[in-house]
C-alpha cells in the first residue's frame, strides 16, 4: 500500500508490526525483505515519492570546525533517500560505485580501542552476497584477476604493497523507483511519504518505544504504534531523532554512555599526487581503471588497493586509488584547459565529476599528459568528530543537527605516509614518475556518512549491540552507516545494504 500522509486525517494512529523510519537504501532493502511475509511493514519517509526542494529544507544544519560542504548539500529527503543525488555514469543512467569492506576494515587496530566490530568479514560474506543482486551488480568478485580480460588487462603493480582491484557499478533507479514501488504495491508493506518522524515516545526510563510521533510540513500531526521500530534515516538523522527523544530521566534515547552522534566519520578524498607515465602507451594500457562494461555486463572500473599486509604493518589508513587522466594544458592558458575539460564532456556524453569514461577517447595520448590520482581513503573513528543538536531550529521547530568535523595534525601525518607508500609503489612497479604535492589537505567531501549509532556487543563502548538493537532498549533498532563502528575507504552503501538484509534476518526470528 502507499500512503500520503498529508491525506491522512490529523490525529490518526497508524499500526504496524514493523514501523522502519528512513526510506533510502538501508530502509527500502530491510522493507523489501519482508515483501509476501506475515508480518505489517510501515516505511516512512520525510520526503515524497520525488525529492521536492522545500522539504530539502528540514537537511539544513551547521558545520563547526573545518569546512565541509553542509548537510543539506551531502543528502536528500525524499523515497530512494541520498541516492537521489548519486551522479556516478553508469551506462545511459546515473548510479553509484559500489565496493564491500575489506576484512581488515573490522578489526580492531591499536590506534582506536574497542574500535573493531563485533564479527568478522566471513560473517558478513553472505550478506553481501545477497546485497550484490539487490544492488543489481556481478558476482562478489573485486579482485582485478576476477574481471581482467583482453584490451581490459590489470597493470603489473608490485603485489607486495599494492595490488588491482575494482569497483562495481550500479543504477540509482532500483532504490529510487522499482524497489519502493514493490513495497508500496505489496499488502503487507505499506510506503508512507510526506511522514517525518520528530520524536520516539518511550517508557519504563526508555526500555521500550511505544510510539513514533510524526509531523508533515504543513501542520498535520500523526502518530506510529508498532512493536519493533528500526531508524533507517541516514547517519545525521539516526543521531538526530535519538538525541531528540527520551531515554532515562536526563539522557537522550540509548546515550547512557554518551555515545549518541559521536565518531561521526567521513571519507576524504586526496589530490595530491599526480602520475607521469613513463611512456603514452599508459593511457591505452590502463583502460582497466576506466569503467567498462565486462563479458557478463556487469560494469566494472579498476581501481588501485592498498594491500591489507601494508595496512596492519604500516598503520595506514585504508585507501584506494582511481586513475583519472589530466587533459593537456598549455602552460599559462586557462582557456585550453578549460577548452579541453568542455570536449572531454563532450566526447564522454555525461557530466564529469566521477571522471569515467576517458578510455572512450581515440588520441589519448595527445589529450592527456598525466594522470591526476585519486586517492579515497580512511578517516579513523574520533569521539570529537560527531552530530549535536543545534540551537537553530528546523521548518517543524525541532533543534537542527550540528556536525563538528576537524582534520587533525595526527590524521594529516598519516595521509603523508599514506602518500608516500602509494607514490613509491607505483614508481616500483615501473608505471611511472609519481609528483607529491606535500602539505595539501584532503578534500572531506565523499559525502558518505558513518558512525554516529556505533556498534559495539558491550554497552559502554557503542550505541547499538551486534544486532543493531539499541543498548538498553528492547524494541528499538538502527540500521544505515551510522552503526559502523569504522569506515575503511569503500563507498558505503553495499555494506548498508548487507547490514539491512542481516537485520531482516534477525526480525524475522524475532517477530
Ligand atoms: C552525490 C553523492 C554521491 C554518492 N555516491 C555514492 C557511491 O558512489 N557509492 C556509495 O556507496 N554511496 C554513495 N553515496 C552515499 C550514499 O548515497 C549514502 O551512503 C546512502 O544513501 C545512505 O543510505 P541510508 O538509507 O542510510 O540513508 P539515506 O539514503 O540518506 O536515506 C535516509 C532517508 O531517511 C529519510 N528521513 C530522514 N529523516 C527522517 C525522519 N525524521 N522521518 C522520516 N524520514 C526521514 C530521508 O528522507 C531519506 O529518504 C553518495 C552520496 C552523495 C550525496
Amino acid at each position: 500500500m502507499e500512503l500520503d500522509a498529508r491525506r491522512i486525517p490529523d490525529g490518526t494512529v497508524l499500526e504496524a508490526n514493523i514501523c522502519i523510519v528512513g526510506a533510502g537504501p538501508a530502509g527500502i532493502a530491510l522493507a523489501h525483505e519482508f515483501i509476501g511475509h506475515k508480518v505489517d511493514v510501515l516505511l516512512l519517509d520525510s520526503g515524497g515519492l520525488k525529492p521536492e526542494e522545500h522539504v530539502q529544507e528540514l537537511n539544513e544544519g551547521a558545520v563547526v570546525g573545518d569546512p565541509y560542504a553542509g548537510l543539506r548539500k551531502t543528502r536528500c529527503r525524499g523515497v530512494g533517500g541520498t541516492v537521489c543525488l548519486w551522479n556516478t555514469p553508469v551506462g545511459s543512467e546515473l548510479g553509484a560505485k559500489y565496493v564491500p569492506l575489506d576484512p581488515c576494515d573490522l578489526e580492531e587496530r591499536a590506534d582506536f580501542p574497542h574500535g573493531g566490530w563485533p564479527f568478522d568479514y566471513s560473517h558478513l560474506e553472505p550478506f553481501y552476497q545477497r546485497a550484490q543482486t539487490l544492488c543489481g551488480l556481478g558476482p562478489l568478485a573485486y579482485e582485478g584477476k576476477d574481471w581482467s580480460q583482453g584490451e581490459h588487462a590489470c597493470l603489473a603493480l608490485d603485489g607486495e604493497r599494492l595490488a588491482t582491484r575494482v569497483y562495481q557499478f550500479g543504477v540509482a533507479r532500483l532504490f529510487t523507483r522499482s524497489y519502493p514501488r514493490d513495497v508500496g504495491r505489496s499488502v503487507n508493506t505499506c510506503l508512507c511519504h510526506h511522514a517525518t518522524v520528530y520524536e520516539l515516545e518511550t517508557e519504563g526510563r526508555g526500555r521500550r518505544v511505544v510510539g513514533a510521533k510524526l509531523a508533515g510540513l504543513s501542520g498535520g500531526q500523526l502518530r506510529v504504534r508498532a512493536t519493533i521500530f528500526v531508524l533507517a534515516a541516514g547517519a545525521i538523522e539516526n543521531a538526530r531523532l535519538l538525541l531528540l527523544s527520551n531515554g532515562s530521566s536526563s539522557d537522550a534515547l540509548g546515550d547512557r554512555h554518551g555515545w549518541v552522534g559521536r565518531c561521526f566519520m567521513e571519507h576524504p578524498r586526496d589530490y595530491a599526487l599526480t602520475l607521469i607515465p613513463r611512456s603514452p602507451d599508459l593511457f591505452k594500457a590502463a583502460a582497466f581503471y576506466d569503467a567498462h562494461p565486462a563479458r557478463d555486463g556487469t560494469i566494472v572500473g579498476g581501481r588501485v588497493a592498498l594491500d591489507e599486509r601494508a595496512i596492519r604493518t604500516a598503520r595506514l589508513p585504508n585507501a584506494s586509488v582511481t586513475l583519472l587522466p589530466r587533459p593537456k594544458m598549455e602552460p599559462s592558458s586557462i582557456g585550453v584547459r578549460a577548452r579541453l575539460l568542455s570536449r572531454l564532456r563532450h566526447l564522454v556524453g555525461r557530466q564529469p565529476r566521477s571522471g569515467y569514461g576517458w578510455s572512450r577517447i581515440s588520441e589519448m595520448s595527445r589529450t592527456f599528459d598525466a594522470f591526476q590520482l585519486l586517492v579515497n581513503f580512511e578517516q579513523r573513528p574520533n569521539p570529537e568528530n560527531r552530530v549535536a543538536l543545534a540551537r537553530k531550529r528546523d521548518l517543524l521547530g525541532l533543534p537542527q543537527a550540528e556536525v563538528h568535523w576537524r582534520w587533525r595534525e595526527e590524521e594529516q601525518a598519516n595521509l603523508e605516509r599514506l602518500r608516500t607508500v602509494l607514490a613509491s609503489g607505483l614508481e616500483g612497479a615501473g608505471l611511472g614518475q609519481v609528483v607529491v604535492h606535500t602539505g595539501l589537505r584532503p578534500d572531506p567531501n565523499a559525502h558518505h556518512h558513518a558512525g554516529t549509532t556505533r556498534m559495539n556487543a558491550d554497552p559502554r563502548y557503542g550505541v547499538v549491540d551486534a544486532d543493531g538493537r539499541v543498548h538498553g532498549t528492547d524494541n528499538l533498532y538502527v540500521t544505515g552507516g551510522s552503526v559502523f563502528p569504522s569506515a575503511g575507504f569503500a563507498n558505503p552503501t553495499l555494506t548498508i545494504v548487507a547490514l539491512a538484509l542481516r537485520l531482516a534476518d534477525h526480525l524475522k526470528l524475532r517477530i
